[in-house]
Parts: structure tokens; C-alpha cells; sequence
């Protein structure tokens, strides 16, 4: 058994095993901001700090980074966890940054009282202005040198809500000349009358994301805490806000963020779809988030394979959404239990077989597994259902189905050849008539006959009625997010409906989440939320890739 290669985060993690950096101690965190559901750019997230904390005896916080008021609520809150924990995981411990909120007010007093941090009543305009550019220095705006002593009353004040939002911001007093812009006097608090999810009405000053993020990672002793690369340039100003708050020193590392082609992937471009109604919520099957993905019928393994496939990159790039259902196709071709449903029905009569009777023919359910996972009872008589496409009245030369004179075995069941067939006024086939071979019975098969085609079918008189439901992309073109308007390259086509198609029986068992192959037509889930008397089946990935570039 070959070792897979080290990723340059396992590396940097042995190296600080190797040298007894924290005691060899791991602890990553994972920080979603509660507003919106996670997509399978999270589960990268996921999938790579818990992934770590597993291989180095280490554990994983769940934080919740729910400094901005406004955006935030309890729903996402729960349908988070929800599914961190579908995907396999579990967090050591449930916290907010918002919990921190005390503490890093005292953090922000201390930066004040050390000098490095003052209140600039300037608007976010001048503000701006006086950050210069890349390649000139910014100038100091006239309150950079106020007195600790006034910013302690200013700030205190801040927090009191004597000022409206936007009259005031502390601001970090680093270096207005840097090369990094990220250092030129940072904003750290700003002033926001909102209702925070959590903590009400408590507080009307918020801290930024930078004095938040690194600081309850410090608060926590994270030793590992891993972003996406444009937290690059942050990094300078993580480290100087634990250095001059003299706390636990957590070190930032930074990874490529997963892109796919052919959909959205930032939050709010995914709110959008939601409410302006493009798709029939956060978790439409069609939507690159958990939620749509699980109701698709994605496993959390194949979802897990696929984050550990892609590997974690140091560079940006875009990942072919081919490859996620390659992991799925995966997954279930060795999990899914074999079923047969017809989409195009058309009445097939078998002539030499007498009315009213029927037989019941076992199927295994699953040809993959060592045992085939049991077998379930298929009814069959003389009237079924095939697939429309599966005959043709002037088929060409190596057409293994059904066509005048042409043989083919029914799954599970018997040879049968066609005899004849039946058109209706429009020229469109009704009944196609066969007669069976009563020695060539699946498993007890005498006839000696060899025919290359198999179908399925569905007995009509038991046949279940459902609705299945198709899905394409749902973008036509491989970047959306680069189009002046994304949602112009919505695929029109990306859900078609089959209202009535034909399965047999047993399928009424299915539940959500169990995936199912219907023989020949692609791997199939219930849908969350179908009921018993109108179930519903969506379509999670065909058998192989026929998506045509
Ligand atoms: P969005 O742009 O969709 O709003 P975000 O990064 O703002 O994403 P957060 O809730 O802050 O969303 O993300 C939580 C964690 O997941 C962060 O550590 C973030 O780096 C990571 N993450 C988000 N999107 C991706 C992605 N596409 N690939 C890898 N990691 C991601
Ligand atoms: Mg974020
Ligand atoms: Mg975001």
C-alpha cells in the first residue's frame, strides 16, 4: 500500500509534531459566517481541517463567525451543523466569535492603551482617500495622533452609543507608508446599531474581520488555522495584532479555494438564485450547495473522495464538476441497489403467455457487493412496460433490441421476439407483440439461445406510478461568476420533469438519501420531500459522462 504524498500543510504539521511546537498539539477550527448555506467549497474547508485534526490525533472547532449583524441568522446556524455533522464530522466545540465580543473590547483597549490603535471620525470615503495607493504612501488623517487617553473615552463612548453608525471607526495605528495596504491603519471597529442573532441588542460597535478572525483563533489556541489564499495579504496584520496583544500566537496558512465550473459558489450569488426564485431554494438539487447536493442524492463519501481528490493547491484554478460526478458515479455504482424503471413508456404484450397469470422473478439488488445485498420479489405478467426508445420498426444492422424479428432478453426474465406491432392514427407505436421463450428464464435458462441485448421493464399491472425528475447544469457556460450578469447564462433546460413513469413496486420502500440505479437510465434518490402518494425521484448523475462540451 503506497503512502500518499504529504500535502504542504501535512508537512508544515509534522514538521511542528517533529519540533514539539504546542506539545504536538493540533487544533484547527472550521468558521463559517451563518449567512447562507454551505456549498462544496465549504466541504473543502471541511473536509481539510477536519481531515487533519483526524490523521493528527487532533480536534476541530466549530466557530461561528458572526461578526456582521445585519446578514446573519439562526437557520443557517442550524443548517450548518446539520450538515458538517451529514458529512461525517463532529466538531469539538459549538462557539461564536460573538461570545468573544467582551474580550476583544478589552483586546481594542489595550491596543489604545499601548498607543497602536486610536478613533478617526473621518467618513469611509476619507478614510480611503488617505490610504494612498500601492505605490504611494498614505497621510495621516487629523485624529491619528489623538491621546490614549481621549480614544479610551472615544471608544468607550463608541460602545455606549452615544455616536450613529459611520461617525466613528477605531483604527489599528501601524503604517500608513507600508507596501501592504492591509497595514495601513486597519479598521477595527465599526459602529452598527443592529440586532445581532445572539447577543440582541447588547452592542452597536462590531469588530472587522481582521481584529475578530485571528484573535478568537488566539482565544481558542488554535495551532493551525487554514483560509483561502486571499487572506495572503492579511496575514502580516494577523501577526502583528498577537504580537502586540501579546497572546496565544495561532499561525494563519492559506490554501487555494475550490472553484467549479459550470455554477456559482459565493453565498451571495446563491442568495440571489433563492430569492429571486431561479431555483426552489437552498437545497434544490440543482444548487452546488450540501443541502442540494445530499437532496440530489450525493453521498458524503463521494463528496469526501472528491475534496481529498482534488488535493489542496497553493495555486488558484477550476475543477471540472465532471470529476465530482465521477466520485458519486463511483460511489454508488458499488452502494446503489438495482432497480428497473421505465421514463418512455410503451406497451409491450407478450402473446404466448397466458391472461391473468403472473410469476414473481427474484432480482439481486446488488450485483457489486460480495453477497449482492439480498434480492427483491419482481412481479411479471403478460402486459409491461419497455422503454419507447428500446424498439424500432427499421432498426439498423446492430440494434440489440426489440424490432420486427429481433430477439432480446427481458432483466431477470425471459427471451422474448417480436412478432409485431401495433401504430395508432398518427403513426405512433402503441403495443409491440412478442413471444416468449418459456426455457430461457433467467438462472434456469435450458433454450441454449444467445441473444446480445437486455432490457428492462416494468409488469403493467404492478407498476407504480412516480414522478422523476432530470437535471442539467444549471449554467450554460463554464464561468458564470465572470459574466457581467450571472444569471443571464442560466441553463433554461436544466430541470425537465417526467410526470408519470413507471417503476416497479418495490421502490415505494426507497427513503431519501438511499441511492438506487435504474438499470440503463442513472443512479436515482427519493426526494426529500416527496410524499407516499405522489413520490418523486430525482436524478442524482447519469451511468456514464454523456454531457456533450
Ligand atoms: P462565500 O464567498 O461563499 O461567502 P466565505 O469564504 O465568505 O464564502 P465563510 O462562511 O466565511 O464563507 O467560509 C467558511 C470557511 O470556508 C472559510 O474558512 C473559507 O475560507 C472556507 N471556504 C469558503 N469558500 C470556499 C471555497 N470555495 N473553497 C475552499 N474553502 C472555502
Ligand atoms: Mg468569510
Ligand atoms: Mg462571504
Amino acid at each position: 500500500n503506497e503512502e500518499k504524498s504529504l500535502n504542504f500543510i501535512e508537512e508544515i504539521i509534522e514538521e511542528d509534531i517533529r519540533t514539539g511546537k504546542h506539545g504536538g498539539r493540533v487544533l484547527t477550527r472550521f468558521p463559517p459566517e451563518p449567512n447562507g448555506y454551505l456549498h462544496i467549497g465549504h466541504a473543502k474547508s471541511i473536509v481539510l481541517n477536519f481531515g487533519l485534526a483526524q490523521r493528527y490525533n487532533g480536534k476541530t472547532n466549530l466557530r461561528f463567525d458572526d461578526t456582521n449583524p445585519v446578514t446573519e441568522e439562526t437557520e443557517y446556524v442550524e443548517s450548518i451543523k446539520r450538515d458538517i455533522q451529514w458529512l461525517g464530522y463532529q466538531w469539538a466545540e459549538e462557539l461564536y466569535t460573538s461570545d468573544y465580543f467582551e474580550t476583544l473590547y478589552e483586546y481594542a483597549i489595550k491596543l489604545i492603551k499601548k498607543g497602536l490603535a486610536y478613533v478617526d471620525d473621518s467618513s469611509s470615503e476619507e478614510i480611503a482617500a488617505s490610504k494612498g495607493t500601492p505605490t504611494e504612501p498614505g497621510t495621516p488623517t487629523p485624529y491619528r495622533n489623538r491621546s490614549a487617553e481621549e480614544n479610551l473615552r472615544l471608544f468607550e463612548e463608541m460602545r455606549a452609543g452615544k455616536y450613529p453608525d459611520g461617525a466613528k471607526v477605531l483604527r489599528a495605528k501601524i503604517d500608513l507608508a507600508s507596501p501592504n495596504m492591509h497595514l495601513r491603519d486597519p479598521l477595527l471597529y465599526r459602529i452598527k446599531h443592529a440586532h445581532h442573532h445572539r447577543t440582541g441588542n447588547n452592542w452597536c460597535i462590531y469588530p472587522m474581520y481582521d481584529f475578530a478572525h485571528g484573535q478568537s483563533d488566539s482565544i481558542e489556541k488554535i495551532t493551525h488555522s487554514i483560509c483561502t489564499l486571499e487572506f495572503v495579504p492579511h496575514r502580516p496584520l494577523y501577526d502583528w495584532l498577537i504580537e502586540q496583544l501579546e497572546i496565544f500566537p495561532s499561525k494563519q496558512y492559506e490554501f487555494a479555494r475550490l472553484n467549479l465550473n459550470y455554477t456559482v459558489m459565493s453565498k451571495r450569488k446563491l442568495l440571489q438564485l433563492v430569492n429571486e426564485k431561479h431555483v426552489e431554494g437552498w437545497d434544490d438539487p440543482r444548487m452546488p450547495t450540501i443541502s442540494g447536493l445530499r437532496r440530489r442524492g450525493y453521498t458524503p463519501t463521494s463528496i469526501r473522495n472528491f475534496c481529498e481528490r482534488i488535493g489542496v493547491a497553493k495555486r488558484e484554478n477550476i475543477i471540472d464538476v465532471g470529476l465530482l460526478e465521477f466520485c458519486i458515479r463511483e460511489d454508488l455504482n458499488k452502494t446503489a441497489w438495482r432497480r428497473m424503471a421505465v421514463l418512455d413508456p410503451v406497451k409491450l404484450i407478450i402473446t404466448n403467455y397466458p391472461e391473468g397469470r403472473e410469476e414473481t422473478l427474484p432480482g439481486e439488488n446488488n450485483p457489486e457487493a460480495a453477497d449482492g445485498e439480498g434480492s427483491r420479489d419482481i412481479p411479471f405478467s403478460r402486459e409491461l412496460w419497455i422503454e419507447r426508445e428500446d424498439f424500432m420498426e427499421n432498426p439498423p444492422k446492430k440494434f440489440f433490441r426489440l424490432g420486427p424479428g429481433l430477439m432480446v432478453r427481458l432483466k431477470h426474465a425471459y427471451i422474448v421476439t417480436c412478432e409485431d406491432f401495433v401504430k395508432d392514427e398518427a403513426g405512433n407505436v402503441t403495443e409491440i407483440h412478442c413471444s416468449y421463450i418459456p426455457e430461457s428464464k433467467s438462472g434456469a435458462d435450458t433454450s441454449g439461445l444467445k441473444v446480445k441485448g437486455t432490457i428492462h421493464w416494468v409488469s403493467i399491472p404492478h407498476a407504480r406510478t412516480v414522478e422523476v425528475r432530470l437535471y442539467d447544469r444549471l449554467f450554460n457556460v463554464e464561468n458564470p461568476a465572470a459574466e457581467e450578469d450571472f444569471k443571464k447564462t442560466l441553463n433554461p433546460d436544466s430541470l425537465h420533469i417526467i410526470e408519470r413513469a413507471y417503476v416497479e413496486p418495490d421502490l415505494l420502500n426507497a427513503v431519501p438519501g438511499k441511492g438506487y440505479q435504474f438499470i440503463r437510465k442513472g443512479y436515482f434518490t427519493l426526494d426529500t420531500r416527496s410524499t407516499p402518494d405522489a413520490p418523486v425521484f430525482n436524478r442524482t448523475v447519469t451511468l456514464r459522462d454523456t454531457w456533450a462540451k
